[in-house]
């Protein structure tokens, strides 16, 4: 499967890896948004949150289990951070196996777009 999370799984690719058990993964974000700036994964290819199966649920609610632990360990889990699950198009996920963002370091801002909303709910 041509999947770029799923090659750091496997280890062909390089990674700055921070945590690993059987079921999750955690590096460092390429790309970081904020000063510390990780992504949870889990070992197994789910491609999109909409394919989480319920045998997944246990996996899924690890990986947030894994970002409090991490954000303890790397000291700012009493001044906050945000996890984030993007999916698809309009959520701007680009890796199609599915990471829990973890930022934060410094003060983030919310609401994260400026467009007016104008979804009937
Ligand atoms: P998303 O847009 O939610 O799908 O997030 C994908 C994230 O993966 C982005 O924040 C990228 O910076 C990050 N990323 C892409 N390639 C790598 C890589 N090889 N190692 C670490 N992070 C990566
Ligand atoms: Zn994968």
């Amino acid at each position: 499967m041509d999947c770029l999370f799923c090659k750091i799984v496997a280890g062909d690719i390089p990674a700055n890896i921070i945590y690993q058990d059987d079921l999750a993964m955690a590096f460092m974000d390429i790309n970081p948004q904020a000063p510390f700036h990780a992504l949870i994964i889990p070992r197994k290819h789910i491609a999109t949150l909409n394919d989480v199966s319920s045998e997944d649920r246990e996996t899924v609610g690890h990986l947030h289990w894994v970002a409090a632990k991490l954000a303890e360990e790397y000291g700012f889990a009493a001044d906050g951070y945000r996890t984030v699950f993007n999916c698809n198009s309009h959520g701007g996920q680009t890796v199609y196996h599915i990471h829990l963002h973890l930022l934060g370091g410094k003060p983030l801002g919310w609401p994260p777009y400026q467009d007016t909303l104008k979804v009937p709910v």
